[in-house]
């Protein structure tokens, strides 16, 4: 069984027009109005609550993430587009206990409601902040992704590559339609969330992807968000059902100074030690030029870390074939392989489609069949 490599995917034009105008110019003629909004403040101000900033904007004024703004009175929000599409193994978001081996029709926009000096999407997550991040948005149905989705047989539909909850509206619209073909659906999100955006999208999400990017309040502000949110957030996803999956990408120097590594797994422990765990090796990117980047040690050290603290699934990411058994999902009970991986590529799967080890038929938690 093989995971294969990503392909990316021209979109089919709906015959809306992109040209003239700045990148906010052509977004603004994609966006409709929103549904995760109220009349809030004086008159004519909206609140929108689709992220954990909880914009309050007057009229014509645009929350954080730029792309959500009033427009007289009404939150108006990105619809019909996306900036990037493409078939990923959906190892690659990283989903381990999500149909393993199988392909994620991938979709994303542009924007974010952080702005991370790391970001390895940053062409599509800072194209409104940053003039030197390119990506075009290009006009689509979401007939046409789903239409997509199917003629390429992948399992599932994921939003990733910008943050999901700032364009949450267009995703589940694209949901909604996939569901029905027996599509599986996830979010990949920085997990700057509120209950409101959570209850809008448990009736069509499965799966929900966290970063947990540090764990502490000075680390978490220089990135755009707070702790006590995204921590708030993990807990809340979990409790609504979702499967959820947590990344830490290990940046030295930034997120893994003294005990932090112990405080990330003891905050995910806390909330479930089934949640799976993946620390991720950080490569120099974007504005972060600085940190060194994260060697097979640090990772293999921060996995050790991970178990110790309770966690029974946690994974090293990034460094294929180089961090031994931190690749693989092994039985909890038994402690025989699961499903053992390179990279984005399923060597072997033994965890049967109801979720069970075929040894000693302990229940693995997460969506196998
Ligand atoms: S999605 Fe978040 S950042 Fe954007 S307008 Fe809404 S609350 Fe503000």
């Amino acid at each position: 069984m093989s995971g294969g490599n990503g392909r990316k995917i021209t979109p089919l034009a709906t015959g809306r027009g992109t040209s003239g105008g700045t990148l906010q110019d052509v977004l603004d003629r994609l966006s409709v109005p929103g549904e995760l909004w109220h009349p809030d403040g004086g008159p004519g101000d909206v609140r929108c609550v689709a992220c954990g900033h909880r914009c309050l904007l007057r009229d014509g004024r645009r929350g954080i993430c730029r792309v959500r703004y009033n427009d007289g009175g009404i939150l108006k929000v990105p619809h019909g587009y996306v900036a990037a599409l493409q078939c990923d193994p959906i190892e690659k978001k990283p989903f381990f206990h999500v149909l393993p081996g199988s392909d994620a029709l991938t979709f994303g926009m542009l924007g974010c409601d952080f702005h991370c000096g790391y970001c390895q999407n940053w062409l599509t997550s800072q194209a409104l902040r940053d003039t030197s991040a390119g990506a075009a948005p290009k006009p689509i149905t979401a007939e046409a992704i789903v239409g997509l989705a199917r003629r390429e047989g992948v399992a599932s539909l994921i939003s990733s590559y910008n943050e999901p909850l700032i364009s949450v509206e267009w995703a589940m619209e694209i949901f909604r339609l996939g569901r029905p073909f027996g599509l599986r659906t996830g979010c990949v999100s920085n997990g700057n969330a509120t209950p409101e955006v959570l209850d809008h999208i448990r009736p069509w999400t499965d799966a929900f992807k966290v970063d947990l990017k540090a764990i502490d309040e000075r680390s978490y502000r220089s990135l755009g968000g707070t702790l006590a949110n995204v921590l708030a957030s993990i807990r809340q996803a979990h409790e609504r059902g979702f499967w959820v999956e947590i990344v830490t990408l290990l940046v030295p120097g930034f997120n893994d100074c003294g005990d932090a590594v112990r405080r990330m797994a003891d905050a995910v422990a806390a909330v479930s030690p089934t949640i799976p765990w993946h620390v991720t090796a950080f490569h120099q990117d974007y504005q972060m030029t600085g940190p060194r980047n994260t060697t097979v040690e640090d990772l293999v050290r921060a996995c050790e870390t991970g178990r110790d603290a309770g966690l029974r699934f946690v994974y090293a990411g990034n460094l294929p074939g180089r961090v031994g058994r931190w690749e693989h999902t092994w039985c909890p009970d038994c402690g025989k392989v699961l499903v053992e991986r390179f990279g984005y590529t399923i060597l072997q799967r033994r965890v049967t489609d109801a979720g069970a080890c075929p040894d000693c038929g302990s229940r693995i938690p997460g969506i196998w069949g």
